[in-house]
């Protein structure tokens, strides 16, 4: 008798154990994503972990650049979803990992604490018209709305301008991007262009990275300096068809190291 409620108490604690794990999903998280590296390659939750923590990097690269301070934003698409990632509504040179919230294309909070900026709709409205676009940013630069105030079109007209950003139209319209309908008449205006100004207001950069977007948006303002210094003595001069194709392709890797090593990597709060 004695043998027999052991063994059973056995089966009892075993079938307990294959429920947990299943329940688990034996290491699996959230949505089935792999906890552990295969190969060497990081997880689809680290990669998550890790586009959280380069979405705050890039909040501060760009109040670094004085790009934001203390108004702007930048959002990054979350992998193979419908959603993306943004702050709650803080100056970007104050947010933390803990500040990242979860946001779908309604512009609606999904997950996280707090509320996210009022200008959330000009980001959902790009991301569901351009497919390519996995990070935007939006600054209020002072040179590139300078340009906008002077009523001077942008033109790329030093290198990185060039290789990074080309067309950038102004979008007259004055006022923030507070509703969905706006958000949709941005992202046509956008068109496929990197970046656009709008006048007496900002700007918006768009990039398949963080980090592309992020270094697009120092080049964008660099880029508008040049053009108003040039402007202030003389007529700038476009590049010729020739000229522009010398110049090799956008390549973020080293002013992202360079900007990301010269911002806190405490990232917690
Ligand atoms: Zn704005």
């Amino acid at each position: 008798m004695v043998v027999g409620k052991m063994m059973s108490s056995v089966w009892v604690i075993s079938i307990a154990l294959l429920l947990l794990c299943f329940t688990a999903q034996c290491g699996q998280g959230a949505g089935g994503a792999q906890l552990q590296e295969q190969d060497g390659t990081r997880s689809e939750l680290e990669e998550v972990d890790a586009l959280k923590e380069k979405l705050i990097i890039g909040n501060r690269i760009l109040d670094l650049n004085e790009l934001v301070a203390p108004y702007g934003h930048i959002s990054a698409r979350i992998p193979n979803s419908d959603r993306i990632f943004i702050t709650s509504a803080k100056s970007p040179g104050l947010v933390t990992v803990e500040d990242v919230l979860v946001v779908n294309l309604d512009g609606e909070v999904v997950e996280g604490e707090g509320i996210t900026y009022s200008e959330v709709h000009m980001h959902t409205g790009i991301y569901k018209a351009r497919d390519d676009v996995n990070a935007i940013a939006h600054t209020h630069s002072d040179y590139a709305v300078a340009l906008t105030i002077a009523d001077i079109p942008f033109q790329p007209s030093m290198n990185q301008a060039l290789q990074y950003i080309g067309q950038a139209k102004t979008w007259d319209r004055i006022g923030t991007i507070t509703t969905s309908e706006l958000g949709e008449q941005v992202a046509e205006f956008l068109g496929a262009d990197n970046a656009l100004l709008f006048k007496r207001h900002g700007a918006v950069i768009v990039g398949p990275t963080v980090e592309l977007t992020t270094i697009r948006a120092i080049f964008l303002e660099r880029a508008a300096k040049l053009q108003l210094l040039a402007t202030a003595v003389g007529k700038p001069v476009p590049f010729t068809s020739e000229e522009s194709s010398r110049l090799l392709p956008a390549n973020p890797s080293r002013p992202w190291q360079y900007y990301s090593s010269k911002v806190s990597q405490d990232l917690a709060p």
